[in-house]
C-alpha cells in the first residue's frame, strides 16, 4: 500500500521537511498550476470574489459532487455546509492569480503548500478549492454548473436541514450510515424560529 504512496511525488505524507519544501517550490510545474501548451478546451470559467483568481475547467460535469456538513467545513467556510465538485487536476487551469494563492493544511497545521490543503485567494481570501493528493474539490459557487448535486455527508453535524431528497450520510459516503430525511423536525436553537 505504501509502495504506491512513495512513488507518488505529490504525496507528502511521509516526506521530510526538505522534501515537502520541494513540493511547494515545484507546484507551478504541475496541474492545476502549470500552463502547458497542450490543447485545453474550456467549458466553464470561474473566479474568486475580487477577481484576482481566475480559472477554467475543461470537463463538462464534475466527476462527483457533495455537500459536507462536517465541523471543519463549517468553520473553514463560515457556512452551514461545504459544496464541492470533484475534478482531475488537469481538468483545471488558472488564467490569473495563481502566484498569489494562499494555502492551509489542517493536517500539518501549516500555511505551507503541503497536500492535502485548502487553497484560497490571497487578496479576498475566497476559498477556491481543496487540493487533494490526486484530485481537486473545487467550490462550484465560483462557477455555474447545471446540476452538481449528488449527496449530503456528515449529516449529524448539519446546522440546517435541507430536505432535497438526496442521500444523507452520517459521515463519509459508503463508509457510514444513511439517515432519513428530517422534514419539519425541530432542532432547538438552530431552528431559525427566533
Ligand atoms: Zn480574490
Ligand atoms: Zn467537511
Amino acid at each position: 500500500m505504501s509502495t504506491k504512496a512513495h512513488n507518488n511525488s505529490h504525496d507528502t505524507r511521509d516526506m521530510s521537511p526538505a522534501e515537502k519544501q520541494q513540493v511547494h517550490i515545484n507546484r507551478m510545474d504541475r496541474p492545476p498550476y502549470s500552463q502547458p501548451d497542450t490543447p485545453f478546451k474550456p467549458r466553464h470559467e470561474g473566479s474568486c470574489f475580487c477577481g484576482a483568481v481566475k480559472f477554467q475547467i475543461s470537463r463538462e460535469r464534475p466527476l462527483e459532487a457533495k455537500f459536507c456538513h462536517c465541523h471543519g467545513c463549517q468553520l473553514l467556510h463560515g457556512a452551514p455546509f461545504q459544496w464541492a465538485a470533484i475534478f482531475h487536476k488537469d481538468d483545471v487551469r488558472f488564467t490569473a492569480g495563481r502566484e498569489q494563492l494562499v494555502y492551509w493544511s489542517s493536517s500539518e497545521v501549516s500555511q505551507e503548500y503541503v497536500l492535502p490543503c485548502k487553497v484560497s485567494c490571497g487578496t479576498c481570501r475566497s476559498p477556491i478549492m481543496d487540493e487533494g493528493r490526486n484530485m481537486l474539490l473545487l467550490f462550484p459557487t465560483l462557477v455555474h454548473f447545471e446540476d452538481a448535486r449528488q449527496r449530503r455527508v456528515f449529516q449529524p453535524r448539519r446546522a440546517m436541514d435541507v430536505p432535497d431528497g438526496l442521500p444523507k450520510w452520517t459521515e463519509h459516503k459508503d463508509a457510514s450510515e444513511l439517515m432519513p430525511e428530517t422534514v419539519g423536525e425541530k432542532r432547538g436553537a438552530v431552528d431559525g424560529e427566533v
